[in-house]
Order: structure tokens, then sequence, then C-alpha cells
């Protein structure tokens, strides 16, 4: 009789669970080791006098890509979470009061795109188009394959080039709208993947055809609902999650892994292991023993990586029906703004924020008659800008506050029952992420599909990555197309089928 290959997953993100649930549903018996107390990564939650806080990711996208997951494991995804759409997707909102519904009704969108400036109506249905062609190419086609060799970035040479991949979002958007509003409309979602709009791939203009075609959508419940079920189906599958479980060491012997080390030093042996954690952790501390590990780690250090966050989880005593649920506040500069993001030495004066107000969708978030907020903060990495945020948090916290009472939500801090900030040692100490990095190895074309680091290591077969540091990068429909991509890989070594979806 032949036992189950056992393999380990450092890390409950959703990139890892994922992984997990594909591994345990071929038949693996797979062990999740999480560092903290409960699941979910960056989507952890924190629960403070009766609100609810989603820590981070709280715009779903792709539903298909998470239902795949239910599927290929014989269940229902209804059966353990439930997801309702949100409308408009997002409201954008400007200093000087002007408002943009941004939403998949094509109707309402030009409409709005008519009234700022009717020759871009036009253009729009342009990018549209240009937009639909990335989608499928970019992600549709690829964004679940693993780039393990060179070859495989020549094959998609020609595609890349003939979808301009070399210009920014930002450029390429320019070249079909001339509004400077309306670019700022459908260039800011690099930024939700960690990109800079003017320095990352046009590519990442799939995200607006990703939207449009299946719209956007939140968990009854919180995104933490949908980290429960998923590790719901995780354990009714047979696996099992470790929590509390900091991995200090991966075991290597004759150039192959041969188990993992846990804190405060247990250890226990595995056929494979594949790692969630940042990657710069993984090699540079993981592996920090082994030559491999210390010349990727030099590798990555010397990689460009994403910004890291700024976020105020708030409740207060009061609703506030006027707002909606995705609020993107632009501040006054938008190009100088990101540009001081991604390289000043310092914090700059203003900003723009994202607000997040789930109970407007799901109001058993908030206790009876109060409501539950987010707000964050794109702010430098730790290697931008050496800022010590113990210090100027909470003066930082201040001036955001002051500025939503003072333009969107009145009586704030008379109604505050609670307030708790994450920022960037946060991402550091708690996450274990290089510089604070809030989405790990910026995407950058140089930086994206083969030149990420590869799903499966290049020296030590049997180790593996997933998540939003190795292809296709960050974001939950990415580090879940990381999973699908490393799950392939993995059966494929190890003989087995890999599933169609
Ligand atoms: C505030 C915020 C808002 C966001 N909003 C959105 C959004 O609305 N929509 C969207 O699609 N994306 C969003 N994102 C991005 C998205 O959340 C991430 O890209 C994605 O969740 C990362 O998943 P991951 O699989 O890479 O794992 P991570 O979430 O990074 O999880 C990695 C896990 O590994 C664990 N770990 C680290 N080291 C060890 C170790 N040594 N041993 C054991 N465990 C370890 C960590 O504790 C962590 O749980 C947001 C991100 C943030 C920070």
């Amino acid at each position: 009789m032949t036992h189950a290959k056992r393999v380990a997953v450092i890390g409950s993100g959703f990139g890892g669970l994922s992984l997990a649930i594909r591994l345990q549903a071929a038949g693996f018996e797979t062990t999740v080791f999480e560092k903290r107390d409960k699941p979910g990564g960056r989507a952890y939650v924190y629960e403070d006098e009766g609100f609810t806080f989603d820590g981070g990711p709280t715009v779903i996208t792709d539903p298909g890509a998470l239902e795949a997951l239910f599927t290929l494991a014989g269940r229902k995804m209804d059966d353990y979470v439930s997801l309702m759409p949100v409308d408009p997707m997002y409201r954008l909102c400007w200093e000087d009061g002007e408002v943009f519904d941004y939403t998949n009704d094509a109707g309402q969108l030009e409409a709005q795109i008519r009234r700022r400036n009717p020759d871009d109506v036009e253009g729009y249905r342009r990018f549209l188009e240009y937009s639909k062609a990335v989608y499928e190419k970019g992600y549709r086609e690829l964004g679940h394959v693993p780039f393990l060799d060179p070859g495989a970035m020549l094959r998609v040479a020609p595609a890349l080039i003939k979808l301009k991949a070399w210009r920014s979002v930002y450029d390429q958007v320019a070249r079909f709208v001339s509004d400077e509003r309306l670019r700022q409309v459908f260039s800011f979602h690099a930024l939700l993947v960690g990109g800079n709009p003017f320095k990352a791939s046009s590519i990442y203009t799939l995200i607006h055809a990703l939207e449009r075609e299946s719209g956007v959508w939140f968990a009854r419940g919180g995104t933490g609902a949908l980290v429960r079920g998923m590790v719901r189906l995780f354990e009714d599958l047979g696996g099992t999650l470790r929590l509390n479980s900091e991995v200090s060491k991966i075991d290597t012997e004759n150039g192959r892994i041969t188990g993992i080390h846990t804190f405060p030093g247990d250890s226990d042996r595995f056929d494979a292991v594949a790692s969630n954690a940042d990657v710069l952790h993984t090699y540079g501390r993981l592996l920090g023993h082994t030559e491999r590990g210390q010349k990727q780690g030099k590798a990555l250090e010397k990689r460009s990586w994403s910004m890291s966050l700024f976020v105020i989880y708030f409740g207060l005593k009061r609703v506030h029906p006027h707002l909606k649920h995705h609020m993107v506040i632009f501040g006054p500069r938008y190009r100088e703004l990101i540009d001081d993001i991604f390289h000043a030495p310092r914090l700059a004066e203003d900003f723009s924020l994202y607000l997040h107000a789930p109970t407007l969708s799901d109001p058993s978030l908030a206790p009876e008659g109060c409501s539950t907020y987010y707000v964050l903060s794109p702010v430098p990495h730790l290697g931008t800008a050496d800022l010590d945020w113990d210090e100027i948090g909470p003066k930082y916290t201040a001036r955001i506050l002051d500025y939503l009472e003072q333009h969107y939500i009145p009586g704030l801090k008379e109604d505050l029952v609670t307030c708790r900030t994450l920022h960037p040692f946060g991402f550091r100490d708690e996450l274990n992420a290089h510089l604070g990095s809030a989405f790990s190895v910026e995407p950058v074309l140089t930086q994206s599909a083969w030149f990420r680091p590869h799903n499966r290591d290049a020296s030590i077969p049997n180790l593996y990555l997933v998540g939003a540091g190795t292809h296709p990068g960050a974001g939950i429909p990415g580090v879940v197309g990381s999973a699908r991509a490393t799950a392939g890989v993995m059966l494929e070594d190890f003989g087995l089928p890999v599933p169609a979806f």
C-alpha cells in the first residue's frame, strides 16, 4: 500500500489556503502552518467592542475562481459562504465634491463619462475593448500557468508586444481618454495590487475588464467569512491547519527539502513544502542556512517592492447611509502623490484614501445602530522612508480622521467607539513582510511572469511558492491563480492528474 504524500504549506493567506485545498482534494496529506492565531494572512479579522473589521481585502472580484475551489472538491460554495454583489463597485470622490460612481452598468458609466467630457465616450469604449483583450490573454489564459523557464516567457513575448505591455497603465489609459480625472478613474486600479499606475505594466488594465465582466462582490459576514469557509472546506477534506505555528526553518538534505522546524522547536518531515510566506522571508530567513536561500535572499533584496499601507479600523455609534460601501477619495494631487509614495524618503503632507464601509452591505458587522469602517492610505515602505511609525502613527491617524470628519463623516470623532491601526511595522513584524510591503514584489513588467520568483524553485525541486510574491502576483484573484499554477506543477511532479480548472 502506498501512503499519501505529506505536504506542508507555510502561511494561511488566500494563496496558501487555495493551494492547500487543491492539494488535499488531490489526495496529498496537507498541513498548513500559520504563524498567527487566526487564518487569512492579510485577510485577518479584528474584533473590538462588537465591531468586526476585515483587516485587508474587501473587494472580491472573479468569484468564479473561488467557487472553482469548492467545485473541484465536490462541494457547493453556497454551503460554506455566500457572496453578494456591490453596486456601485466603487464611488470615486474628489476634494471639490465631484463624485463618479464606478459601476458595471454601461449606460450609467458612459453617462458620467459624457458629463465630464463627451469626446471621451468613444475613447472609453476603445479602452474597454483593449482591456478585454488584455484580460483574455493576461488573466484568463496566463494568470494561472507557471512561468518556470525563459522559453515560457519568449512564447508570450509577441502577445505582450501586441498589447503594448511595456507602457504603463496610466500611459495606456491616456491614449484613450483625455480628461485628467477620467484618467485617474481608469488607472488607479494598479494601486490595488501594489503597483504604481505610472510604472506598472499596462497588463494591469485587465482589472477594469475583470470588474466589468464579473462585478465586485462582498462575502456575507465579511471577507473573514470567506476565509472561514475555505478553512472549513480544507478541514472537511481532511486537511490540518496549525495556528500559532511559526515556521523557523525549512530543512534540506542533498539539495532537497526534508521537512520544517517551528518555534519553539518542533519539527516534522514532509515530501514537499510550499511557502505562502513573504518570498524574501522564505529564502533569506527560512532557508538562510543554505547557499540557495542566501543567494535568492540577496537577489530579492535588490528587487523593487510594493508600497506599504496605513490602515485605521474604526467603529462609530451611528450609521451613515449617505456613504457607499467602497469609496476612493482622491486628494489634491495624483501623479505627484504617487511619486512620493513610491520614491520619497518622507510622508507626504496630503493623501488619497480608500474608505471601506461594510455595514452598508452587511449590518451584522457592527452592533445595532452602529457602523464599521476602515480607511487606508498608501504610504512608502520602510526601504523608501525609514520612518518611526510608532511615533508618527497617532498623529497620522488624527490627521486622516480629521479629514474624513471634515469632508465625509460629520461628527466622526464624537461618535468614535473603537479605533486601531495597522502600519508598515505591523506588515513587517506580524506578517514577516520585507520592508513592511503590503503587496510583496512590485508589479512591473521586469518583475512579472518568468521574472517573478517562480512557483517552483529553480534549484530545490520540492520547494514551491504560492501567493503575492510569485506569478501572477498580489490581489485575491492573483494569489488564487498562483495557487492553481503551483498546484498544477506539484501534481505533475508527483505524477497526479491536474484538474481542468
Ligand atoms: C489592507 C489591504 C487591503 C487589500 N484589499 C484588497 C482587495 O480589496 N481585494 C483584493 O483582491 N486584494 C486586496 N489586497 C491584496 C490581498 O489581500 C493580498 O495580495 C493577498 O491577500 C495576499 O495573499 P497571500 O496568499 O500572498 O498571503 P498573505 O495574506 O500574505 O498571508 C501570508 C501568511 O503567511 C504567514 N506567515 C508568514 N511567515 C510565516 C512563517 N514563518 N510561518 C508560518 N506562517 C507565516 C503570515 O502570518 C500570513 O498569514 C489588500 C491587501 C491589504 C494589505
